[in-house]
């Protein structure tokens, strides 16, 4: 576990040491501090805790991500928080390996700021395995969180990532918040939400008064969606939700001569690794085409990226005129991850969220 000295044999820090991973070592600490142990973690835990109640201090939001790995100092250790369940994910063999010592402590931390059951989502193969680390069961799995007071459900054995996408908590506000705005400034508001998934960002654009069409390969999202429209007292049946290929679906919709006023796109990682990143970027370039393809004159495009090999310029550059093959748009907003999933500032593959919003 120790990271053993530079060249003349002195301690450069502690970590957690993983041969086999991409991430070799996970560093704890730097300088001959000591190794991390159980009453480290449930420090670090705290501190993370005590940032998130001044985040979350109105109230208005119970889903968000309690521990970031890196970016909370815990390299390997996830906690996110969904009303009373947390789920715990761990990452890399030897994290593995070390948890029940490290973790020792963890229950009792969260059980004091109110969490009744702690879950383990498996990570690599294993992603769907949960275990249930105490409390009960939550039945059938499904919870009802809210986001700035927007109820919605989420599938906590099923569900991607640990149940919900919640580093895009601030952005889909900020999709309800555009779409309100098109309205009051007299605009039309038809919506296309592409990789729709759960429909985050559809209920948002919903509730401001858009008509949505969400577009995911995933059915069962789609069946999640619609509860949590009618969650939110919006009545499904006024928006579309199409089970296709989302690149399938925009060749056939460009085709039509569909047009869309707010085109939304939250694709998937493209680049798993350094050198799928040429690939990778191509590929926004592609999907952004198609969009712009099908976006009405006066429009707002959003496009999304979580690849963590692709920097904020990078994917900024899939966006130049030469890819969306028109010149009429700029960039008006760039965001990043959001604050309950910070990143030290060294570490920019921590950052691997971004959203550009054009017009
Ligand atoms: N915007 C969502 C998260 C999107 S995650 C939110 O805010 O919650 C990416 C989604 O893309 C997943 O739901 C996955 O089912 C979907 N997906 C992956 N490949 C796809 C494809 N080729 N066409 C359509 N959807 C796809």
């Amino acid at each position: 576990m120790a990271l053993e000295g530079d060249q003349r044999g002195a301690v450069i820090g502690h970590g957690i040491y993983d041969p086999d991973s991409p991430i070799a070592v996970r560093a704890w600490t730097l300088g001959d501090g000591r190794p991390p142990s159980a009453d480290e973690v449930a420090a670090r835990l705290e501190r993370a805790i005590a940032i998130r109640a001044v985040l979350f201090a109105d109230g208005t939001t119970t889903a968000y991500r309690m521990l970031n790995g890196e970016g909370d100092r815990t390299p390997g250790f996830v906690i996110d928080r969904y009303a009373d369940v947390a789920v715990l994910r761990i990452d890399g063999a030897a994290a593995r390996a070390l948890a029940p010592k490290l973790l020792e402590r963890v229950p009792d931390v969260l059980r004091a700021v109110g969490i009744t059951t702690l879950l383990e989502r498996g990570d690599g193969d294993d992603r769907n395995a949960v275990t249930v680390r105490f409390g009960p069961d939550p039945r059938g799995g499904e919870v009802v969180v809210r986001e700035h007071d927007v109820p919605f459900v989420v599938d906590l054995l099923h569900g991607q990532k640990t149940g919900a996408f919640l580093d895009q908590r601030e952005n889909r506000r900020r999709i309800g918040a555009l779409v309100a705005a098109r309205r009051t400034a007299g605009l039309s508001v038809r919506v296309l939400n592409l990789f729709s998934y759960t429909g985050g960002f559809s209920q948002r654009a919903a509730l401001a008064g858009g008509t949505v069409t969400s577009v995911d390969v995933a059915a069962k999202a789609h069946a999640t969606a619609q509860r949590s429209f009618a969650l939110a007292g919006l009545d499904p049946k006024a928006h579309s939700f199409v089970s296709a290929d989302a690149f399938a679906w925009l060749a056939e919709a460009k085709r039509k001569g569909a047009r869309f006023d707010v085109v939304v796109s939250d694709p998937p990682s493209f680049a798993p690794n350094e050198r799928s990143k040429p690939r990778a970027l191509s590929a926004y370039r592609a999907l952004h085409r198609a969009c712009a393809d099908v976006l009405a004159p006066g429009g707002h495009f959003v496009a999304a990226s979580c690849s963590s090999h692709v920097t904020a310029e990078d994917f900024v550059a899939t966006l130049d005129d030469a890819a969306l093959g028109r010149s009429d748009l700029r960039l008006l907003e760039l965001h990043g991850p959001p604050p309950d999933h910070p990143t030290l500032p060294r570490f920019v593959e921590g950052r691997y969220l971004k959203l550009a919003i054009l017009a």
